[in-house]
């Protein structure tokens, strides 16, 4: 996902920390709030424009690319079983509610009012979330969750430490950077995560 710009503030950052229970709770049913999320967007979702798929094919693996669908939202609704923080008086792990964009395995959903194709950032955002589907590609459903949330834990709950947000977040500005250069994203996602425990 991408956090509307200046508003990456996410979670708690103080010392406590979520149980393994908590943890796998957090695992299991963000999974299957995202695979729901993808049963109701995937429909009616594009593919890739030609020149979208030009700007990013020397980057991304043909599969990813293919698979890919975008859809616009009018906005994402952080997920019920969130309540369970609110009830107990924390803050939501992830405030998705404030989500730019956000990847649902190999659909991406884009919030109307904080871009769409003609944003001049929109290949860098669309470039972010891409990066998330190829994760995804090579990891599995299984162990990119695992990454994902045991990535927000170790990282004090805090949203940007996660390791497979920072790494969506730093392919992306090296594809701003440099536009033309490519480089291959599933061999930095394989690199990068061999290096993970
Ligand atoms: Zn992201």
């Amino acid at each position: 996902m991408l956090i509307a710009a200046g508003a990456f503030w996410i979670g708690k950052g103080q010392a406590m920390s979520a149980s393994e229970e908590e943890l796998a709770y957090l695992m299991r049913e963000g999974r299957e709030w995202v695979n729901e999320l993808r049963a109701e967007h995937r429909p009616g979702a594009r593919r890739l424009e030609e020149k979208e798929r030009r700007a990013l094919e020397g980057f991304f693996p043909e599969a990813v690319l293919e698979a890919a669908r975008v859809k616009q939202v009018q906005e994402i609704v952080n997920p019920a079983f969130f309540s369970v923080f609110e009830e107990s008086g924390k803050p939501p792990p992830i405030d998705f509610s404030r989500a730019r964009a956000m990847a649902l395995r190999d659909t991406v959903i884009v919030v109307e009012s904080r871009a769409n194709s003609g944003s001049r950032d929109w290949l860098e955002l669309l470039f972010h979330e891409l990066v998330h589907c190829a994760q995804f590609f090579v990891l599995g459903e299984e162990d990119y969750y695992r990454n994902y949330v045991q990535g927000w834990a170790a990282a004090g709950e805090r949203y940007r430490g996660i390791p497979i947000e920072e790494q969506a977040y730093s392919l992306a500005s090296r594809y701003r950077a440099e536009p033309d250069r490519s480089f291959s994203v599933e061999w930095e996602v394989r690199e990068f995560f061999s290096r993970q425990p």
